[in-house]
């Protein structure tokens, strides 16, 4: 299958239990789609790699001419309706090529914030004349597009900016006068889409060009990226046609926020891909470096990190396909001509999209510095992979919204959906009463009795939370963090498992990967339910949540050294990461 025949809808995957045969895999990629990340790879290895020096010295004429190759590849023009020079292919294309481009982060990110931040909104928002004016230039790299919502003193608080847009006398321009901050391809990007307030009150996007008026700063000096275009932009009398406003006035929070959905799940697959590309590094080199008279890869403790990482790959890869695989089957259900038909499509999954930013980038954050560890000494030089890999690494938990503020959105969205009756998290918890946890544990197999488990006590604490605080107050965010790291562990382990049992035959790597996670997250996701009661107290009777939370219990253990040893020693068989 190319996609997800009749997808669960967004933050569904909490109250229905799916099967294997209903989720997209990366087993299920076609020969087509795979022809792209073949092409982005090719492209990655024969033209950007060699030129690496001179992208890390910041000569942007390099990245500029790259972006070009990568135009007539068309490796731009992907999310780009046919009839503006694009191709309209499926969102699992478009991620095959996000995953390529990890090879190089730094190029990775010029090229990504062009294709999805930088291009997206007038895909999405643009009228026929905008589409029609700037996509055929932005698909074939001609032009070079930004996003610029960030401000000097709004980040998270994006609402909050100061840049302002003012209508001149004669009703032609807009003038707008602020600053922005931290903008990919702010070096050398020709059009931007502008966030500012019309009259300092209507929050409105703009397509705004260089030549408009806008001022690119220094490049920043950044912990790593460091090939990539990082500046300020100086707006003072940027005089912006009226008809270069993107969307409606006073409704730029649209754009902006649902552009960051695609940004926020296409940056999972850069971040597998360049996670991947750590262990692998990692496994080569465990492999080389000898030390009392054996390969470091030998020992038990090198095993174990391998191991972990490798978990990590398989899990992220699980939940990412399946996020790709159930946006592709929406998308195949609505009118791709109408660009607000295909937004509402995807926004649905905004949880699902956010629990991949967040999980993503954490277990990137794991590998690179696990990697740097595997390394020794030499992960700490700058002659090494792993260094540049652990610094380029630590941007992802900070942008496309922070992991904190995704945090937040995962719970919020999920309370407010059960609230307004979009959720059936009432339903669920009256099912989970009537079929205990208990059941499953004499009857299931030990991964899935985990599954059941963490999926079960996801659900038994958003509605607890709900009762606690009603529809009126908000609760704590420490508790809706508990609750996102609940529903974050009931995505992953439902995912690998289901991507577990679709490949067959049944492979005991496999297991061993998908077994060791599940015990793990069952166990983590018990300490945080024990958490949330002590929290819950305070404003609540608890009596009957701990009786049902006490079904709960996860009295199974793995043997860890066993499932460690089986999937490093497959790693080291192949000498690389295979799935
Ligand atoms: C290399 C790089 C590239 C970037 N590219 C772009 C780009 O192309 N376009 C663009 O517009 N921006 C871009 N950004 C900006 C990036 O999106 C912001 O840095 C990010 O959104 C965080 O904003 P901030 O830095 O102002 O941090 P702040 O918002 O000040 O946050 C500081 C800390 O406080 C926390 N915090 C803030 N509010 C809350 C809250 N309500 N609850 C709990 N915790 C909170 C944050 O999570 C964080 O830990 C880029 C940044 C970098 C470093």
């Amino acid at each position: 299958m190319t996609t997800t025949k009749n997808p669960l809808s967004g933050g569904q995957f909490l109250f229905t239990d799916s099967q294997a045969a209903d989720i997209f895999t990366r087993e299920d990629i076609s020969e087509e789609q795979r022809m792209f990340a073949r092409v982005a790879e090719e492209f990655m290895r024969k033209e950007v790699l060699p030129r690496e020096e001179q992208i890390y010295s910041k000569d942007w004429s390099v990245t500029r001419e790259l972006l070009l190759k990568a135009g007539e590849l068309d490796l731009l023009r992907v999310d780009i309706p046919e009839e503006y020079g694009g191709l309209s292919l499926d969102k699992i294309s478009s991620a095959l090529i996000g995953e390529a481009i990890a090879l190089m982060p730094s190029f990775g990110a010029s090229l990504g914030a062009h294709t999805t931040i930088g291009t997206l909104p007038i895909v999405f928002f643009g009228t026929p004349a905008q589409r029609a004016k700037y996509l055929p230039k932005l698909a074939s790299g001609e032009l070079i597009a930004a996003y610029c919502l960030t401000e000097p003193g709004s980040g998270s608080d994006a609402m909050a900016a100061k840049t302002k847009a003012i209508l001149s006398a004669d009703g032609k321009h807009y003038v707008l006068n602020g600053q922005k901050m931290w903008i990919t391809n702010g070096g050398f990007a020709d059009v931007f889409i502008i966030f500012a307030k019309v009259d300092g009150d209507k929050f409105t996007a703009f397509i705004v060009e260089r030549d408009h008026g806008v001022v690119s700063g220094h490049e920043e000096k950044k912990l790593g990226l460091d090939g990539s275009s990082t500046t300020a932009l100086m707006l003072e009398d940027c005089r912006v046609p009226v008809e270069n406003v993107l969307g409606e006035i006073g409704k730029g929070h649209v754009v902006a926020f649902n552009v960051l959905n695609l940004g926020r799940l296409k940056l999972g697959t850069r971040n597998l891909g360049s996670a991947k590309l750590a262990l692998n590094n990692a496994i080569s080199y465990s492999k080389e470096r000898h030390q009392f008279g054996k390969a470091i890869g030998e020992f038990g403790l090198i095993k174990r990190k391998l191991a972990e990482m490798a978990i990590r790959c398989f899990v992220g890869d699980a939940m990412v396909w399946r996020t790709l695989g159930m946006i592709d089957g929406a998308l195949e259900q609505v009118d791709q001509s109408q660009p607000m038909q295909v937004l509402k499509a995807i926004e649905q999954y905004a949880v699902e999209c956010s629990i991949i930013k967040v999980w993503t980038s954490e277990a990137l954050g794991y590998v690179v510095d696990e990697t740097v560890q595997v390394y020794g000494g030499y992960g700490y030089s700058k002659d090494y992979p792993a260094e540049r890999a652990y610094r380029d690494a630590r941007i992802t938990r900070l942008y496309e919204g922070t992991n904190e503020i995704n945090r937040t959105i995962i719970a919020t969205r999920l309370l407010k959906a059960a609230a307004s009756g979009g959720l059936p998290l009432r339903a669920r918890v009256e099912y989970l009463k009537e079929w205990p946890y208990y059941y499953d544990r004499r009857e299931t197999e030990y991964s899935q009795k985990a599954c059941n488990l963490v999926r079960g006590m996801a659900v038994l604490s958003l509605d607890a939370i709900q009762q606690a605080y009603g529809d009126q107050t908000s609760p704590e965010q420490e508790v809706l963090a508990l609750a996102a790291e609940m529903v974050m562990e009931a995505y992953a382990i439902e995912s690998v498992l289901l991507r577990m049992q679709k490949i067959s035959p049944a492979n005991r790597v496999i297991e061993a990967m998908a077994r060791t996670y599940a015990c793990a997250a069952a166990h983590r996701t018990e300490l945080n339910s024990q958490y949330l009661v002590e929290v819950l107290k305070t404003v609540m009777d608890t009596k009957d949540l701990e009786d049902h939370f006490s079904e709960y219990i996860v009295y199974d253990f793995i043997n860890p050294v066993l499932e460690h040893r089986t999937i490093a020693d497959a790693l080291r068989e192949s000498g690389r990461y295979l799935w």
